[in-house]
């Protein structure tokens, strides 16, 4: 009898930790490991759900690449750079509060806009980091966004390629600026 106390304590105690250890992965699973923001499939898994089930009507994406980031690298060090990227994901995060981003490539992120004023959102973005205090010496880093707000019958690959024409755009007429999509 004893025995058999002791092993449901024990099986209990583990699927306790089974718990644990299934948060622990499911986190891991849909989280950039260096900026800690969403991952690229997590958010691209949002969209399509969100366009599939118009619950949470999402009204616009935001994405964002950091200007020569090459050069940050190679000026100053790739870990100035990882740096660069965490604090800019913490700065992103506080802005957006609670709109999703991920990071979806090395220097990229992508946002997820639930109200209306998603350009004034990218344009605060793009000024607060301007204003970042780095500590370093000559670093100056800044990004450039491209705003697509989502029509009616939208799909993932048309919105992304809006998304991303936009930021083409933004990069085109100089980086460090917003634009927002309308019929090129
Ligand atoms: P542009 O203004 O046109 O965006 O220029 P760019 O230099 O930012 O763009 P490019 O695509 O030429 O370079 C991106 C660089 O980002 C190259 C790559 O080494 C760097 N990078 C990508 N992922 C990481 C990362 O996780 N950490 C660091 N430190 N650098 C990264
Ligand atoms: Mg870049
Ligand atoms: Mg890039």
């Amino acid at each position: 009898m004893k025995e058999y106390h002791r092993m449901i304590t024990q099986l209990k105690l583990t699927q306790v930790e089974l718990k644990d250890v299934n948060a622990i992965l499911k986190h891991a699973s849909i989280t950039d490991e260096l900026t800690k923001l969403y991952n690229r499939r997590y958010i691209m898994d949002l969209i399509e759900s969100h366009l599939k089930h118009h619950i949470n009507p999402m009204k616009a994406v935001i994405m964002i690449d950091i200007d020569f980031f090459k050069k940050i690298n190679d000026q100053f060090g790739h870990g100035t750079g990882d740096f660069v990227l965490k604090r800019l994901g913490e700065v992103f995060t506080e802005v957006l509060s609670g709109n999703p981003i991920a990071r979806i490539g090395g220097e990229e992120f992508l946002a997820i806009i639930y109200s209306e004023n998603a350009p004034q959102l990218a344009e605060t973005l793009r000024t607060e980091v301007e204003h970042i205090h780095w500590d370093i010496p000559d670093l100056k880093v800044s990004i450039s966004a491209g705003v697509y707000e989502l029509m009616s019958n939208e799909n993932l690959e048309r919105l992304l390629e809006r998304a991303d024409a936009s930021l083409y755009k933004a990069k085109a007429m100089g980086r460090n600026q917003v634009y927002s999509y309308n019929e090129f």
